[in-house]
């Protein structure tokens, strides 16, 4: 489906930066907004940042983007919305990668006792070292 059809289904306007951001982000990848502007100005000139980030808010309240921020990280953002995979993040340099979720819908993970809540999602980060800063550490 082209960006301009998966907008239109969505309700939204289709505008160029917001065509050019979910065409960046369907190359895959968690970016944080700088990363995305970078990419939209090589097809666009005079985006600015602000631009990116408030597209960026609108695709994720559309459900075809995700916004994930790992602790001590900035935000990040992602074309795989709506399957709730989980993350692995490298504990050396940042590095994110996608988990799928065993159950595949929120929440996957309950609480064991009652706690009174609803809950409706189960956020779930794996920490640890990725294979490049593993191979680091041994040399
Ligand atoms: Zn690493
Ligand atoms: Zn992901
Ligand atoms: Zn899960």
């Amino acid at each position: 489906m082209s960006p301009e059809q998966i907008l239109r289904d969505r309700g939204l306007r289709v505008t160029r930066p917001r065509v050019a951001v979910l065409e960046v982000l369907r190359e895959g990848g968690h970016l944080d907004v700088d990363q995305v502007a970078t990419k939209v100005r090589a097809r666009l000139d005079s985006v600015s940042t602000q631009a990116v980030y408030d597209v960026l808010g609108a695709l994720s309240r559309a459900g075809l983007a995700r916004r994930i921020e790992p602790a001590g990280s900035s935000a990040r953002y992602e074309n795989r919305a709506g399957d709730n995979h989980h993350h692995v993040v490298c504990r050396g340099c940042g590095a994110i990668g996608d988990v799928d979720c065993v159950v595949g819908e929120a929440p996957c993970l309950e609480p064991t006792a009652g706690s009174g809540f609803v809950i409706d999602e189960a956020e779930v980060t794996f920490w640890g070292l990725c294979a490049a800063c593993q191979a680091n550490q041994e040399r």
